[in-house]
């Protein structure tokens, strides 16, 4: 079988070719044909409203606008520079900064960053698939800050990034305040399936796992034991190299307040790595439904 990769610029162009057909496909992807209108709680035929970015209902006129509650809602940005953004993001393997974005679409800095932003924040709300389960390797990192070393003394200026990796599955990232028991124990509650074997360092806040109903397994870094068998946290740390070295290579420095995002990006791609061409259709068909 051919290995599946991400869209081509041709396809992207191809399903994409101008601002009406990125507005038809939000359109359809969150609302269609047939759509119950807000005002008049009537299945309705919705038409195009050539005046503005909406559609209007066939029975009492209310107006529906396929972008709000997504990243284009407010934005003057054509939507097809937006979709093509998001199509860059899918197709980058170490993320995509503002200046990349702002050489591309031909827009401001400012415009660049914002939209690198805002896309972003939208990645983080698609969801992954949880809970993890099988075997989940577990183990944090530090990121950020101006003095290496000093991992485990964490530091005001280092955000500490939690990470759940199944094994031929899923990662789940979260910033976290510190690497404290009370802290990570229930984030595993929460994210990794009972009776799931975990392997872990050495860390003692991770001693309490089998009382939680998990298998634990340790390698004991401290003493320079990197794998013990099948027993590792290898796989997350190729996650962290891959994640480290493309913010020191192309973001210079994230802070604290966006590393969460960043993490997020990564974890994204990371997660449909199988099939990276599903990876534009999950951003142009994650938004929200909005209430009214
Ligand atoms: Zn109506």
């Amino acid at each position: 079988m051919k290995a599946k990769v991400s869209l081509t610029i041709r396809e992207f162009f191809a399903l994409y070719p101008s601002d009406e057909a990125c507005l038809t496909h939000l359109f359809e992807a969150r609302f269609g044909q047939g759509h119950t209108c807000a005002k008049c709680d009537r299945a309705a035929n919705w038409y195009r409203i050539k005046a503005e970015r909406a559609y209007s209902c066939q029975w009492c006129g209310n107006h529906l606008h396929p972008t709000v509650g997504t990243p284009f809602e407010d934005s003057r940005t054509s939507l097809q520079l937006w979709f093509y953004a998001m199509y860059l993001f899918t197709t980058s393997r170490h993320g995509v900064p503002a200046k990349e974005l702002e050489r591309q679409l031909g827009v401001t800095y400012k415009t660049a960053w914002r939209m690198g932003h805002q896309i972003r924040k939208h990645i983080a709300n698609v969801d992954g698939e949880w809970p993890l389960e099988g075997v989940v390797e577990i183990d944090e990192t530090y990121v950020g800050g101006h003095r290496k070393g000093n991992m485990y003394k964490g530091g005001a200026h280092k955000a500490v990034l939690m990470g759940m990796l199944e094994r031929g599955g899923q990662v789940m990232t979260k910033v976290v305040p510190d690497n404290h028991k009370t802290t990570l124990e229930p984030i595993i509650a929460e994210n990794v399936k009972p009776g799931t074997t975990i392997n872990t360092d050495e860390h003692r806040s991770y001693k309490n796992l089998p009382a939680l109903g998990y298998g634990h397994e340790t390698v004991d870094h401290g003493a320079k034991e990197y794998a013990r068998g099948s027993v590792h946290v290898n796989s997350l740390e190729n996650f962290w190299k891959h994640l480290k070295g493309s913010i020191n290579g192309t973001h210079m420095h994230v802070s604290k307040k966006h590393l969460a995002k960043y993490a997020k990006e990564f974890e994204f791609r990371f997660n449909r790595r199988a099939d990276p061409s599903s990876m534009l259709t999950s951003l142009l068909s994650s938004f929200p439904r909005p209430s009214t």
